[in-house]
């Protein structure tokens, strides 16, 4: 058994056809994809499913779910939405006709109204400039202190079934550049999230797509927030974050090995809309 709840297409910003990422994934043995294309939002982007683009989205995942099913690879469609106050929330009633088997909530935007929109996971210049115009005066912690408001909120509002890349974050701040990850307030403010959805009883992911990047040798997330994790019993599952083929399958050993490093010895997948089944990370890794 292996599985991935995260898997981005030309549908939104990946590289690859939902045709092609499902058969890197039978081709890795998986036997559940989800599909979670960056869900529509009411501003202009380059990286969400446009909404003209959604009616086809949907028709392309059922259609490979009803071909991939009798092969022993069930597809499930989902989206990655986002918790953006001014913009958009998990729960957006537009997406109720799409008939979601699951959806992922991100934290990536970190502005608030009348703000002007960037992300944290922006390409690292385009990134740095966005921020030192929004942190004019310097204080580069306001970037982790909205990041944490933020999935707090989020958290707290609902509305999706799995929390992206918990600490999504990070993905700019290589050697410290921006902020100190070891700060006690930052530590504090990851801990409290972890604390408010262990709580919740929802399903984080370990997500590698930082690891897939080069941007990252651990994945989201960092190996002191998934041990808190563990000690507060959240449950975990496993996001490739996969925006090219080459990206399913390929990074799963580092996060079950980041997992076993954290004390879980299961993870748990969707085996069905709603239905959450935990297995032993040795009978995934067998699978991989
Ligand atoms: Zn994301
Ligand atoms: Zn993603």
């Amino acid at each position: 058994m292996a599985f991935s709840f995260h898997t981005h297409t030309t549908f939104c910003d990946g590289k690859a056809d939902a045709a092609t990422m499902a058969g890197a994934a039978f081709g890795h043995h998986y036997t559940h994809l989800g599909f979670s294309a960056h869900a529509p939002v009411p501003i202009k982007t380059r990286w969400n499913l446009p909404w003209e683009r959604a009616e086809a989205y949907v028709a392309t995942v059922r259609a490979l779910a009803r071909e991939y099913a009798p092969r022993g690879m069930k597809i499930f469609l989902g989206l990655e939405t986002d918790y953006a106050p001014g913009i958009t929330m998990p729960d957006e009633p537009a997406y109720e006709p799409f008939h979601l088997d699951f959806s992922i909530g991100s934290v990536h935007y970190i502005t608030a109204p009348g703000e002007a929109f960037f992300t944290v996971d922006e390409p690292e210049e385009q990134f740095a400039s966005k921020v030192r115009k929004w942190a004019a005066d310097g204080d580069y912690r306001r970037i982790w202190k909205r990041y944490w408001q933020y999935m707090a909120e989020m958290i707290e509002h609902g509305g999706f079934d799995i929390i992206g890349h918990f600490d999504l974050v990070k993905k700019n701040n290589a050697d410290g550049r921006w902020f100190d990850e070891q700060d006690p307030a930052y530590i504090d403010a990851a801990f409290q999230a972890v604390d408010l959805a262990a709580e919740k009883g929802l399903v984080a992911e370990i997500n590698t797509g930082g690891v897939a990047r080069g941007k990252h040798h651990e994945p989201y997330p960092s190996a002191r927030i998934l041990k808190r994790m563990y000690d507060k019993g959240l449950r975990i599952t496993i996001g490739d974050d996969a925006h090219a083929p080459q990206h399913i399958g390929t990074y799963q050993h580092v996060a079950m090995s980041a997992a076993w490093g954290a004390g879980f010895a299961s993870l748990w997948y969707l085996d069905a809309p709603g239905l959450w089944k935990e297995i032993s990370i040795d009978q995934v890794e067998k699978t991989l």
